[in-house]
């Protein structure tokens, strides 16, 4: 009996390879099953910007060869991945979901998307994401908006919006997002899911079209703890084609994680600065019902001040405005990207391409950059922002000489309604505010499920971490997974 895309659904990415690793059924029988479900789920959700199916088939009729044959599989063996669409996958377009870069095909793979190759995967399509990733709610894709599984009159969050669905809906196990200042976890956060920001550093970015250089970091999406920790000891570790990459050893637990069997000893902060007035009472109600799980686990829970949390929003939008514009400099239409079709001066060429090309936002995050480069400005808003970011970063220093991680709410509110903030940028920036430190500190952060609201939208409990502690934080996460079954309630769909 092949396998369907029911039975197939609610799979862990473990439980598929195993199957596949010990041929209980193939990994064609998986790839059939997840790219009918894709298809047939598309239409309402929204959720790529490409399905791939010849690729997929042929991925996984290659593991199945090896296989039979006895060769080794990897980790990932026959477990379809859907990946963002600003990660480079050779001879298929990365878009972005840019007007820019509709017809843009890479010559060759982000390192990311290429381990999850090695490591038996089948790349299921790409997904939609807020335009260069730049928003809160994959309403700024200049394709189409997704829409949340558990309401699809809502976001599913932003910017990975399309990762994040593809895994809330069952329609991948896993899937790859970037965060630049919380587009992993926040989408987690509004899906139901587990999503990881790895520390700055520690999963190489060649092939990630970058929005901002110093904040990104590409990551996963998974249903629980320990896929997410298999993808990341996939993903993870150094590579020569990105210098900002780590050479810091990948802990070899992450790829087999196993819940803790107690919290004892472990010491938890929780800062004062992320339990303020503007978050919602039941997300904030369900956060501190989870940190009191956590204790019952063994961990003590011990209250700390992140003083300069209040700047973070405007750091952020200062850092990462600068950086995309001049990141999004080479999208002129003569590097890379579309081409005016008016005839013009050279000069007009440019500014028309560009014109044409970016949305709305992205025309605002360049303007507001490109202002806080400008001479005479530089002082006073770029570099005050990155001495602002390196108090930041001090303040999680201090902290983690108390504490062993950082436990707070992922967002504000669950999933907002579409159009809701679509019009009002300053409330889509703030739904950032409990991510984006994390960001400028450069350090790990996890989304996991914590509760529901009285409508039934998820709520999100985020753990941040000391440098290079993915372990740890996901540690943590699987052990208060014992004791909840928030991950393992899905959308009625
Ligand atoms: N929402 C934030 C922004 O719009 C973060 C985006 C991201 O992490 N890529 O910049």
């Amino acid at each position: 009996m092949p396998l369907s895309p029911t039975e197939y659904a609610w799979l862990s990415a473990r439980e598929i390879a195993a199957g596949v690793d010990e041929q209980r059924f193939s990994a064609e029988e998986v790839a059939k099953a997840a790219i009918e479900r894709a298809k047939a789920l598309d239409p309402k959700l929204n959720v790529f910007n490409e399905i791939l199916p010849d690729q997929a088939l042929a991925q996984a009729r290659a593991t199945d060869a090896a296989v039979a044959a006895g060769r080794p599989v990897g980790p990932l063996a026959g477990v379809p991945v859907a990946i963002k669409d600003n990660l480079c996958l050779k001879d298929v377009r990365t878009t972005c979901s840019s007007k820019i870069l509709e017809n843009y095909i890479p010559p060759y793979t982000a390192t990311a998307v290429a381990r999850l190759l090695s490591a038996g995967a089948t790349i299921l399509g790409k997904t939609n994401l807020d335009e260069f990733a730049m928003g809160s709610s994959t309403e700024n894709s200049a394709f189409k908006t997704t829409r949340n599984p558990w309401d699809t009159e809502r976001v599913p969050g932003g910017s990975s919006g399309g990762s994040a669905v593809a895994v809330a809906a069952g329609i991948a196990p896993l899937s790859l997002g970037s965060d630049t200042g919380g587009s992993i976890r926040q989408p987690a956060a509004l899906c139901g899911i587990a999503g990881l920001k790895p520390t700055y550093g520690r999963v190489s970015r060649y092939g990630l079209v970058a929005y901002a250089s110093s904040l990104d970091q590409i990551g996963p999406f998974a249903r629980d703890a320990a896929d997410a920790a298999l993808l990341t000891s996939v993903i993870a570790g150094h590579d020569p084609q990105d210098a900002t990459s780590s050479a810091q050893p990948v802990p070899a637990g992450l790829a087999d994680l196993k819940a803790p069997a107690s919290l004892k000893g472990i010491r938890l902060g929780v800062p004062k600065e992320y339990f303020i007035a503007g978050t919602d009472a039941e997300v904030e109600a369900a956060v501190k019902a989870a940190i009191g799980q956590l204790k019952e686990l063994g961990a003590e829970t011990v209250e700390i001040s992140l003083p300069h949390t209040q700047y973070a929003v405007a750091v952020y939008y200062l850092v990462a405005t600068a950086e995309a514009s001049s990141n999004l400099a080479r999208f002129d239409g003569v590097h890379y990207g579309h081409r005016t079709k008016e005839k013009s001066s050279m000069v007009e060429m440019y500014a028309r391409s560009r014109a044409e090309g970016f949305g709305e936002e992205v025309k605002r995050r360049i303007m507001l950059g490109t202002y806080a480069l400008s001479s005479g400005y530089y002082d006073a808003y770029y570099l005050k922002a990155q001495k602002v970011r390196a108090l930041i970063k001090q303040d999680f220093d201090q902290a983690f000489t108390k504490v062993d991680a950082v436990v707070c709410p992922t967002s504000p509110t669950a999933a907002f309604k579409i159009g809701e903030k679509a019009d009002d940028p300053l409330s889509m920036y703030l739904s950032d505010i409990f991510t984006i430190s994390v960001n400028l500190a450069a350090l790990p952060g996890l989304s996991i499920p914590c509760g529901f609201t009285g409508a039934k939208l998820p709520i999100g409990l985020q753990l941040i971490g000391k440098p290079f502690d993915e372990a740890g934080l996901l540690g943590i996460a699987a052990a208060y997974e014992t004791k909840s079954a928030h991950h393992r309630a899905h959308p009625a769909l």
